[in-house]
This record gives structure tokens, sequence and C-alpha cells, in this order.
């Protein structure tokens, strides 16, 4: 072992680094959170990191992106492709794999079939449907990332880790069922549906604030978690809520809804589960 992990493995021991040199890992989105989700992955030296975005760097993301350089060129510079350039500068050890795709696309769906741990980094709550049910389906662990700044003054997000059927995106209800059954509908479902009931709001695909730091204390949180995890220094949190507006990280009590159709129904039963079907449905490959 290199001496680039003395220091880490003083924390976790040479047991806890050698299991993070074995993990692989399947990042969806390649962003605000992503980028600097990425950044910790190469730091404590994984295996593999699988990083998956079909967007393109665009001059709103500069703020925010870790590793993108000014001179990075819009249009012309793939997400993915700068979240891989990143972890290789920083740890050429670490195996990398840009995948330029939407979540609903058949080389997403192999690398999370490959992956050991799977990081979903959203800011819509419907490919994040999406990933928990593949993540369960696989039987795959799932760490969620969510920076929220839901009205002035409220700043903040969470962090919830999903493993072994012990409470998910779902059974925690942390999923918004409107926007998520959005999603799944075509846009002439959407437009019938608009002119029967009006466009709700948020549905404009208007982007809300998103800033850096907020962004960096989500990313520090689930990497702290994915740390503890992998070495064994203990079991994850399954629910952190950070209120950046009180200086404060919360740790939610909330206990999981029983029979939950994804923790309890469908993990680790692909067949039964046909999570392919997304697939199946070509809308859902644009405009995530
Ligand atoms: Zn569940």
């Amino acid at each position: 072992m290199s001496d680039r992990y003395h220091r880490s493995m003083l924390l976790f021991g040479a047991e806890g680094q050698q299991r993070l040199c074995e993990t692989s890992v399947l990042l969806v989105g390649a962003g605000g959170l992503g980028s600097p989700f990425a950044q910790h992955l190469a730091l404590l030296g994984v295996k593999r990191v699988m990083a998956a975005d079909a967007e393109e760097l665009d001059e709103t993301n500069r703020n925010r992106f870790v590793g993108a350089r000014f001179d990075d060129p819009v249009p012309g510079s793939a997400k993915v492709d700068l979240v891989c350039r990143t972890v290789k500068e920083i740890n050429p050890e670490v195996d990398v794999q840009p995948l330029p795709f939407n979540l609903v696309s058949a080389e997403v769906f192999a690398a999370a079939r490959e992956a050991d741990w799977i990081v979903g980094c959203f800011d819509k709550d419907g490919p994040r449907a999406i990933l928990n049910e593949l993540s369960a389906v696989y039987d795959k662990p799932y760490i969620d990332l969510a920076s929220d700044v839901p009205e002035p003054g409220i700043y903040g997000g969470r962090v919830c880790v999903s493993l072994n059927g012990n409470g998910c995106l779902e059974c925690m209800g942390l999923l918004d069922r409107r926007e998520v059954r959005r999603y799944f509908e075509t846009p002439e479902q959407r437009e019938r549906e608009d002119a029967i009931y009006g466009i709700p709001q948020g549905a404009l695909e208007e982007k809300g604030p998103s800033v850096s730091p907020i962004n960096g204390v989500i990313a520090s949180i689930a990497a702290t978690e994915f740390m503890v995890a992998v070495t064994g220094m203990r079991e994850p949190t399954r629910l952190q809520e950070y209120r950046g507006w009180e200086s404060k990280v919360l740790v939610s009590k909330d206990e999981p809804t029983a029979d939950c159709p994804i923790c309890k129904g469908i993990r680790g039963k692909p067949q039964e589960a046909d999570v392919e079907r997304y697939l199946r449905l070509p809308h859902l490959r644009f405009g995530e």
C-alpha cells in the first residue's frame, strides 16, 4: 500500500483501505453534487469510478462544478469527461469509466449491475425514483444526495443511505409523487394534463439556486457515510438532514413504512421486477 493512504489508514486501518481499493462505484449525475463527491472517491482511493451523465458543461455550472477549468470549452465539454479527468489527476491509480448517457440507458443499467455501490446526485425526483428501484433490484447499497433551497432563507439538503432493505427513498417518504409521476409521462400526456389542470408550479424546468459550499457539505456527509460503511468503521446512518440556515446536521429518527414495495417487495429480484421496462420507454431517455 502506497504512502498516499498513510493518514487514512491511521483512521480505518490497512484493511479498511484495502476494502476501499477493491470497491467500484457508479456515480449517476456528474454535476454540482457529483463532482465534489467524485473528488472524495479519488482521494479515498477506490478501485473504479463509473460516472454517468448525458449533459455537457454550461456557463451556469461554473459556480459549483469541481474540476471544471475556466478554459474548458462551452459547448464541448462532457460533464463525465471533466469528472473522470479530475479523478485521474488526483489519483491515477483509480480506474475511471465515463458514461455520457442518461440514467435510462442500457449502458448505465449495466454499470449498476457491475458496481459495488451506487450513488445518485440528481436534482429531480423522477430519475431518483428509478435509481432507488434499480439499486434495490440489483441489491446494491445506494446513497442519494440532494441539495435543497425550497424557499428564500431555507437552504441545505440531505443524504439517504439505503442498504439491505433497511429503508429507501420510497418508504422514507423522500420522493415527490407528483414530480415522479410527471417524469414518467410522455410529452403528449403532459400537454394533455396541463391543458386540463393548468401547468403545475415548478414544472417549467426552471432551475433553483445552487452553490458550491452547500453542495460540498452534502457531498462530504455522503462520502463520510460511504467511507464508514466500506471500511467497517460503523453502520452508515440512514438519513441525515443538513440545515444550512440553522448550521445543523440532524439525524432523522423516522422509521421506514412497513412493507415497502421496493425494500421488501422487489429487492434482489431482477426478473420479477423487470426494471429493464424503463429501457423500453424511449421518452425517458431524454430530458432528464
Ligand atoms: Zn423502501
